[in-house]
């Protein structure tokens, strides 16, 4: 039985990616700050019949890091696929934009997929397989403006899948980015205020005016296609699928 990490899985995105690795009954190593992580672990493990293990390391912290990847590989044997999903989002104008924010965002969004790559990486190249999934976004391949460290962090985490994938060639490991348009999770709901705030317009019409403007398709995307698309690059058969980044985004990168 095959055994994926993701980053940030107690929450939107990340926990549905995990239901539907769920489903294809591989071991789960849950990760993130919500303070129910170990049930909803616990949970998932029980529903579906599978093994389940929660890590609260910060990702924030590289000791941290490395001690999760530790015990995952202690415990299941192996880390088959690594899912670096974890994420924050922070919205104002570059001349208002806290040195803080900044150094958090490059941490958590780019930073942090460095060290978890770096420590599952021995192991996945004796197994001679591995899967890295990185969630980007729309942004890490186009801007928007006052997301100057979130757009900078997402295409710096294309770069990072493209360099990684090209190593990781002789050893049957792959890397790709997943990068979605909008999401309805928390990380977009909390961001309503501050884009209606930058934008200078009503919060009522922000998804429209702002999130769902650029998508040719005028819907969020859903969790579920994001939880398929990876569970497919995890697969044995996308081995030579690799170094790529996946718009998911209702066709907002066709324009
Ligand atoms: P979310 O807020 O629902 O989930 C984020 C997860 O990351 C949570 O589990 C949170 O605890 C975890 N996290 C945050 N900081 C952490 C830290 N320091 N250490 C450990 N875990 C931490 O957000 P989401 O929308 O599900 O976002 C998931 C990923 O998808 C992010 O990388 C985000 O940039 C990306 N993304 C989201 C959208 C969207 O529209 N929602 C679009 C494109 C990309």
């Amino acid at each position: 039985m095959k055994t994926v990490l993701i980053t940030g899985s107690t929450s939107g995105i990340g926990l549905g990616i995990a239901k539907e690795f769920a489903k294809e009954k591989y071991n789960i190593i849950f990760n993130g700050l919500e303070t129910n992580g170990p049930q909803i672990a616990e949970s998932i493990g029980k529903e579906y019949g599978i093994k389940t293990l929660y890590s609260p390391a910060n990702m924030l912290k590289p000791e941290e890091i490395k001690a999760m990847i530790d015990l995952g590989i202690n415990t299941f044997g192996s880390i088959d696929v690594l899912v670096n999903n974890a994420g924050i989002q922070f919205v104002a104008a570059v001349e208002d934009f806290p040195e803080d924010k900044w150094n958090a965002i490059i941490a958590i969004n780019l930073t942090s997929a460095f060290h978890t790559t770096k420590h599952v990486w021995k192991k996945m190249k004796e197994n001679k397989f591995g899967r890295i999934i990185n969630i980007a976004s729309a942004h890490g391949l186009v801007a928007s403006e006052f997301k100057s460290a979130y757009v900078s962090a997402k295409h710096g985490l294309v770069g990072f899948t493209k360099t990684v994938a090209l190593e990781g060639a002789p050893f049957n490991i792959t890397a790709n980015a997943i990068c979605p348009g909008y999401v309805k999770t928390p990380l977009v709901e909390k961001q309503i205020a501050d884009q209606a705030k930058t934008h200078g317009i009503p919060e009522s019409e922000v998804v429209s005016k702002i999130m769902l403007e650029k998508q040719a398709v005028k819907e969020f995307v859903s969790i579920e296609l994001l939880g398929k698309t990876a569970v497919f690059l995890a697969s044995e058969q996308a081995s030579t699928l690799t170094g790529t980044a996946l718009p998911v985004d209702g066709g907002w990168n066709a324009q």
